[in-house]
C-alpha cells in the first residue's frame, strides 16, 4: 500500500514541487495527456500511439515516490549514475527504467542490470559493450539509435548519414533489440528549425525500416517541443519538466552537455 502522505519533504523540496506532489503530478499528468490526445486529434492520430515517458531527472528519491504513488511508474533519467542511486532507494517499488541520455562504455555494466530500454544508442563500441554484457546476463534490451538532427557540435547522436552503415550492421549485436530512432531537437524559438530536426528523423526512420523491420519508433519531443514531435509523428515522447515542474539550473536545459553542470558527479566525453 502506498500512501504517499506519509514520505516526508524537507523545506526545499516543498518549495520546488508544492506540499502535495501527489496530486501536482496527476493532475499535471492529465493536462498532457489531455494535450497529447488534442494534437492527435488534430492531426488524425489515435492518442494511444503516442507513448508518453515521463523524465525523472533530477527529481530527488523521496519526491519519486510521490510521483508512483500517482502512477507514475515509467522513469526517464538521462545519467546513469543518478539512476543508479534512485534504483538503489527505490528497489521496493515496480519502476520501468529507461536510461535516455548518452551513456560511457564503462556504465554498460550496470545499465544492463536494471534499464528496460536505452534511447542514446549512438555508435559501435557501445553496441558491442552492451552485446556483450547483456549475453552474459542472458537478457535483451530494447534500444533506439540516437541521431544529431541538429547538427550542433554539442549534441551526441550519429550523423544523418552514418545511421544507414550503422543500422546495417545492428544484427551482430543480437541482444539489442532495436525499436526505433531518437533525436534532441534544435533549442530554438524558431518552430520550423524545431520541426526540420524531427522531419528529418521521419524521413531517416522510413529508410531505416527497409534495412530493419524493427526500426519502426521514433522517440522525439520534449516538453518544449512534444505538440510539433506529435504532427511529424513521433511515437514516445519524454516529458519531464511539464509533468514534474521546472529544474533550476544548468539542468533546466534540455540537454546534458551544453553547458557545464557543476552538480554532475560524472565526466561527460567529447561529443564527436
Ligand atoms: C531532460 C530530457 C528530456 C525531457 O526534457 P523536459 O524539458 O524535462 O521535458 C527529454 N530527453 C532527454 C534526452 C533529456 O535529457
Amino acid at each position: 500500500m502506498n500512501t504517499s502522505s506519509a514520505i516526508k519533504l524537507s523545506p526545499e523540496e516543498i518549495v520546488r514541487f508544492g506540499d502535495d506532489p501527489a496530486a501536482a503530478f496527476a493532475q499535471n499528468m492529465i493536462a498532457v495527456q489531455e494535450r497529447i490526445a488534442a494534437i492527435c486529434h488534430r492531426c488524425g492520430r489515435h492518442p494511444d500511439e503516442v507513448r508518453l515517458l515521463p523524465v525523472t531527472k533530477t527529481i530527488p528519491a523521496n519526491v519519486l515516490r510521490h510521483a508512483y504513488a500517482a502512477g507514475i511508474t515509467d522513469f526517464g533519467e538521462n545519467k546513469l549514475q543518478e539512476a543508479r542511486d534512485k534504483l538503489a532507494m527505490l528497489d521496493d517499488l515496480s519502476i520501468r527504467w529507461s536510461i535516455i541520455g548518452h551513456l560511457q562504455t564503462n556504465k554498460v555494466k550496470y545499465l544492463v542490470r536494471f534499464a528496460s530500454e536505452f534511447h542514446a544508442l549512438d555508435s559501435f563500441r557501445l553496441a558491442e559493450e552492451l552485446n556483450r554484457r547483456l549475453d552474459a546476463l542472458g537478457r535483451d534490451l530494447d534500444v533506439f539509435v540516437q541521431v544529431n538532427t541538429s547538427g550542433e557540435e554539442s549534441k551526441y547522436g550519429l550523423h544523418p548519414n552514418d545511421l544507414m552503415p550503422f543500422i546495417e550492421r545492428l544484427p551482430n549485436y543480437p541482444r539489442l533489440k532495436p525499436r526505433g530512432l531518437m533525436t534532441l531537437a534544435i533549442f530554438s524559438a524558431d518552430a520550423e528549425r524545431v520541426r526540420a530536426c524531427f522531419r528529418l528523423l521521419r524521413e531517416l526512420r522510413d529508410r531505416a525500416v527497409t534495412i530493419d523491420p524493427g526500426l519502426t519508433k521514433l522517440s522525439m519531443g520534449m516538453s518544449g517541443d512534444y505538440e510539433i514531435a506529435i504532427e511529424e509523428g513521433a511515437d514516445v515522447v519524454r516529458v519531464g519538466q511539464a509533468i514534474f515542474g521546472p529544474r533550476p539550473g544548468a539542468d533546466a536545459l534540455y540537454w546534458p552537455g551544453l553547458i557545464p553542470d557543476p552538480q554532475s558527479q560524472e565526466r561527460e566525453e567529447t561529443p564527436r
